[in-house]
């Protein structure tokens, strides 16, 4: 399932003194089966672009098309339903969101809510907590008396429950040490490729991008100002620095650049980490 956006205009608050524009004429193409990473200096519109890709928000201006449905500022709810079932977003520390008495009753509660019977809500439940490499007798655990890491990937197993075809992830492994962050990011990686999951990263983080992405779409004042794979996007680092899109210094970054650009970084380093 493919995503496209025309000419995507939003403003919150739109119409009353608040108004404040926060996408101008977006246009990108998501093609499905690819892992694309947006990327984007604060208040570049990155999280209101997601929250478009599955009907939390319709535009205020142009299209956005996510398969065969369109989403326009007059889509109504009954077929927006229909794309959040198939767009699965993991927002920032979605472990916020967990509440339920066990883990394995919070991952049960999305699908059940979407009307998946009991038996088979609790099939994938235990399903993902394999996946995710979470011990088993965490099923029958309350979410609150796990580790941090342990929680994030409950509630991510509660997003993937909807078995969506497109995972989107704003900064998925915010607040999390390294290793929590390795682990996680080569989590969503296998789900790539093994699961064929189209996958759509927000992230703050350079190194990420340039280690899994396949496609870069860069935010810059709410408007999409480059796009490419990462061998093209990476290559016009003067560019990328002129939308304060700094490149880190350490040693992985310095060689997926090499790789993907085919120059020493050099004196393109900008900063240690956006
Ligand atoms: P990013 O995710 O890249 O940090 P956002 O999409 O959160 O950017 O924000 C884009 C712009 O929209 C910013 O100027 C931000 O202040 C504004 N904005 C975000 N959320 C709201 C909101 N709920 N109400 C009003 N303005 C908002």
């Amino acid at each position: 399932m493919d995503i496209s956006l025309q000419q995507v205009g939003y403003s919150y608050a739109s119409g009353t003194p608040f108004e404040k524009r926060a996408l101008h004429e977006v246009n990108a193409t998501i093609k499905s089966g690819s892992y694309t990473a947006v990327i984007g200096h604060t208040g570049s519109g990155k999280s209101t672009l997601l929250l478009h890709l599955n009907g939390l928000l319709k535009p205020t201006e142009g299209t956005v098309r996510v398969g065969d449905v369109n989403i326009t500022a007059g889509t109504k709810a009954k077929e927006l339903k229909e794309i959040r079932k198939r767009v699965g977003i993991v927002f920032q520390f979605p472990e916020h969101q967990l509440f339920e008495e066990t883990v394995e009753k919070d991952i049960m509660f999305g699908p059940m809510n979407f009307g998946v019977p009991a038996e088979e809500a609790r099939r994938r439940a235990h399903e993902l907590i394999k996946l995710l490499g979470l011990p088993e007798d965490v099923a029958e655990k309350s979410p609150f008396d796990l580790s941090g890491g342990q929680m994030r990937r409950v509630a991510i197993a509660g997003v993937l429950a909807f078995k969506p075809s497109i995972l989107i992830l704003d900064e998925p492994t915010a607040g999390l040490d390294p290793r929590g962050r390795k682990e996680i990011m080569e989590l969503f990686n296998r789900l790539h490729e093994e699961e064929g999951l189209t996958t759509i990263l927000v992230t703050h983080s350079m190194e990420d991008a340039a280690k899994y992405a396949d496609h870069i779409l860069v935010m810059h004042e709410g408007r999409s100002v480059m796009a490419g794979t990462p061998t093209e996007v990476f290559s016009d680092a003067e560019r990328l620095k002129t939308f304060r899109l700094g490149l880190p210094r350490s040693v992985a970054f310095q060689r997926d650049f090499e790789k993907l650009t085919g120059k020493p970084l050099g004196k393109l380093a900008l900063t240690e980490e956006q």
